[in-house]
Parts: structure tokens; sequence; C-alpha cells
């Protein structure tokens, strides 16, 4: 079976119907970029960088980062590479960093944390624009919740550019900027955010904790942790219909977008953009090809104009 699989490596991800659709990998450290080029991504989705920053004293310098990053964005030879920004705080925190915090899943984790250390956050972004000179890079930044924390991100940004022409360093100056959308709150005031970034992808993962309140660490609870609530796809088809009508990219890079059992739901869902584990990719990919992305898009609305149960039989071919 995964034999024939591999004949899938270099086959378009088109629909029946011929909607085509982007696979993208999900990764968590530079080596593993050749895993998703094998699998024939069409570029990294997600490259959750805190892992670089876990499992270790200190923290890594702006080198560092820039050969981790620089090596992930030749590994994938001219396809995009999309960088998200230190997601730290909550489930992922650092050697020797006491978590305070009651309830760290909402407390100061990813943006809130980057942007309390200015320093640490200059020194990543740097690091991630001088590598833009080797392929596609793109900036994703987690946890946005605020237009401030949008602005504010910007300006780092900015101010990041400004240390690297400081010094003469090259970078590309076409970086697209994206914002995950995992808190709630912005899926549901989904415009000035659209409109604010180049591309917003959905972190399913954490928009479901937070649209539910289950912990997603916590087994007591995980039997309620329910992709398919009738709100949370509320919110995934209110971000991807912003994304359509404003004529930007929106993305799932959560779990649900390498869950075979869900790859139709999500193509009724009018979702193009998907990024997974590189080992999903061929599986999802087989899902698309079999699939009629306008059929599904129909029933799917349906159920979700009644709010009712998603029933995935309904889905099936
Ligand atoms: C998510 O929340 O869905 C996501 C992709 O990010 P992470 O799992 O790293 O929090
Ligand atoms: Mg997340």
């Amino acid at each position: 079976e995964r034999a024939d699989l591999a004949t899938l490596k270099d086959v378009p991800a088109i629909t029946l119907d011929g909607v085509e659709i982007t696979l993208c990998a999900n990764i968590e450290l530079p080596e593993e970029a050749q895993a998703a080029a094998d699998a024939g991504a069409d570029g990294i989705g997600l490259f959750r960088s805190e892992f670089l920053f876990m499992g270790r004293d200190t923290l890594p310098d702006e080198d560092e980062q820039y050969e981790a990053y620089a090596l992930v964005v030749r590994t994938m030879g001219g396809k995009t590479v999309t960088i998200r920004t230190l997601d730290i705080g909550a489930d992922k925190t650092l050697d020797g960093e006491a978590t305070v915090a009651t309830n760290p899943a909402l407390g100061q984790r990813a943006i809130r944390y980057c942007l309390a250390r200015p320093e640490l956050f200059a020194t990543q972004l740097r690091a991630i624009l001088r590598a833009s000179v080797h392929g596609k890079v793109q900036i994703l930044i987690p946890m946005i919740a605020h237009l401030r924390e949008v602005r504010a991100a910007y300006a780092a940004i900015a101010s990041a550019r400004r240390d690297l022409d400081a010094r003469g360093e090259a970078y590309a100056t076409n970086i697209e900027v994206g914002a995950m959308v995992e808190v709630p709150a912005v899926a549901i005031a989904i415009e000035p955010f659209i409109e604010a970034f180049d591309f917003l992808s959905i972190g399913t993962n954490d928009l479901i904790q937070y649209t539910l309140a289950i912990d997603r660490t916590d087994p007591d609870v995980d039997a309620l942790y329910d992709p398919l609530h009738p709100a949370v796809l509320r919110l995934i088809a209110n971000s991807i219909n912003a994304g359509a009508r404003a004529g930007k990219r929106v993305s799932v890079c959560g779990e649900m977008a390498g869950d075979t059992e869900l790859t139709r739901l999500l193509l009724g869902l009018g979702l193009t953009h998907f990024s997974m584990h590189p080992t999903q990719l061929l599986d999802v990919k087989r899902e698309i090809l079999a699939a009629h992305s306008n059929a599904l898009r129909a029933k799917v609305a349906t159920v979700l104009n009644r709010a009712a149960e998603m029933d995935l039989t309904l889905l099936n071919r």
C-alpha cells in the first residue's frame, strides 16, 4: 500500500471537479524538511520554531537560528517555507523557566511572550529575515488575538529589517507575513485580521481547545475534544469564507488537516490549503484525488446551516 502511495508524490492534488489543492508539511526540526521534500510537499506550511529552543540550557543565538532556518529553506529548493515565530508557553516551556501562570494556556505564550521580550523576538526575526535570501520565506505569528498585537508584531519586523540594513545584511524585501487563527475571537471577528495579513493559517489544535474550553493536554477531558463540534466547524468556515471574499490564502495547519477521516469535510468547508505532518501527505492527497469538491461543499453547507452534529458518513463516497 505504501508503495502505491509513493507513486502519488509528483501527482498534482486536484479534486475530480478540478479544484487545485496545495499540500504543505509541518515540521518541528530543520532535518525534517527532507521528509517533506521527499513526500512532494508544496512547501513548509508550519515550521514550529520553538523546538529549536526547547530541551537545552541556553537560547539559540541569531547565527544558530539563521543556520537552522536557512537549512530548511535550501532543502525546500525555492518552495515556500513558513516559519512560525516562537510559540513558547502553555504546553511548550523552556528548560529552567518556571511556569508561574495559574493557567498557562491563557497566559503569556507565543506572540504575548515574544512581545514581552523584545530582544529575543528581534533576534529571531533577524535570523528569519536573513534566511530569506536562500529561497522563499514567510513569517507566521502564533496566538494573535488583538489588533494591537498585530501592529506591535509588524513594528518588530520593521525594526529587525532596520537592524539588518544598518549591518548591511541582505534579506528578501517581499516576505509575506501571516497569523495563526487559533483564538476564537479572531475566527469570529476575522475581517480586520484578514486585511492586516498576507495569509492566515488556522491552528485547529488550539482553536478547538479555546472554543470548547478543553485543555488539549488533559487526558481526563480528551473525549470532549471534538473537532466536529458545530461551533468549531462554524469558526473554521467563517475563516475560510472571509479569506475567499478577500482573495487571501487561508490554510489549516492543525492536526485536522492531516486526518484522512476529515479530508472530505475540509474540502466541503472550502479549504484549498492544507499543512500536515509529512507522513500524512500522500494519504490526504489520495482522498483529494477521489473527491468531488462542489458536491461536498453543498452537503457541508446544509449541516452547518442547521448547526447540527456533523455526521461524516453523509460525506462518504
Ligand atoms: C494548532 O494550534 O493547531 C497548531 C498548528 O499549533 P500548535 O499545535 O503548535 O500549537
Ligand atoms: Mg497552536
